[in-house]
């Protein structure tokens, strides 16, 4: 379960926001990638963080 933000430029990582004690993960918010709640959008949405730029990713 990927619980890591990783910048795709350098590689740097942090841990993913939580929401409702878990954390959050990316999914599309009206045709937009967001970070969303595991319980779903409707309960928290965030915008994704960005490191050098560039909005980071989920960790392998
Ligand atoms: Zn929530
Ligand atoms: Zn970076």
């Amino acid at each position: 379960m990927a619980a890591k933000l990783k910048c795709a430029k350098c590689g740097h990582q942090i841990d993913s926001p939580k929401h409702c004690n878990r954390p959050m993960h990316i999914g599309k918010v009206a045709g937009q990638d967001k970070l969303v709640c595991w319980m779903g959008a409707d309960c928290g949405s965030a915008e994704i963080p960005k490191h050098c730029g560039v909005a980071m990713q989920e960790a392998a």
